[in-house]
């Protein structure tokens, strides 16, 4: 059963509810899929089933149904309850900061989309939300220009810096506080930029968020 890890390797003591996260929130990666941009924040949820822990390494779903992508994505762990929260409120509500994958099954996902059915199938799937130890937010110092990176067999596949989002951090929050309370525990991640691809069984993933956190994780 996932639980929340510090850095430190100590448990933290909140439960994961739910996974809140976002769909085209960095232009890049809009470009790359040809995706128009959205004028309000294109939301999905995973639900606490997709949580793993990434040390634990990454499973991909059955080859039958097709490529499964990396996103690599900060995820941001909230402490206290957020409703119709300002962005500063938002803010002030984080307990810290880590990486997460929004694994996404994409040809699974194309074919919804062409339905125009959720998403659910391609991303919220068991093990679709690897996720790292967090970084209590008192420790950065700048949380709008963290920068992070994912190397796949040690070559570079994705590299982001928060700076990047369209919406930002506590603006995202505030948008999603609108929509779904965020409670204790929950995660939001906050998009993938660039550089999304499919995976195979054997891949060495190698991750880092700045200078904060170095990890690494097998495909299997
Ligand atoms: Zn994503």
């Amino acid at each position: 059963m996932y639980q929340h890890k510090h850095v430190s390797g100590e448990t933290i003591a909140l439960p994961l509810g739910k996974i809140v996260c976002i769909g085209r929130n960095y232009l890049d990666h809009i470009q790359e899929l040809n995706n128009a941009v959205p004028d309000e924040a294109l939301l999905f949820l995973k639900p606490a089933t997709a949580a793993v822990a990434v040390d634990d390494g990454v499973s991909l779903p059955d080859s039958n149904l097709g490529a499964c992508h990396n996103e690599l994505e900060v995820a941001v762990l909230i402490e206290r309850p957020l409703t119709k929260a300002s962005p500063d409120a938002c803010m002030a509500s984080i307990w810290g900061y880590g990486l997460g994958l929004d694994l996404t099954l994409r040809d699974v996902q194309d074919s919804l989309k062409a339905k125009g059915q959720p998403w659910e199938r391609a991303k919220a799937f068991d093990g679709s939300c690897p996720l790292t130890a967090f970084v209590p937010a008192s420790q950065i110092a700048a949380p709008e220009t963290l920068t992070f990176s994912l190397k796949v067999n040690g070559e570079l596949r994705q590299n982001g810096n928060t700076n990047m989002m369209m919406r930002p951090l506590g603006e995202l929050l505030a948008e999603i506080s609108q929509v779904f309370t965020l409670l204790p525990g929950d995660v939001v991640l906050t998009g993938t930029p660039k550089g999304v691809g499919p995976l195979q069984n054997g891949d060495k993933l190698s991750m880092t968020l700045g200078n904060l956190i170095a990890t690494e994780s097998l495909v299997k």
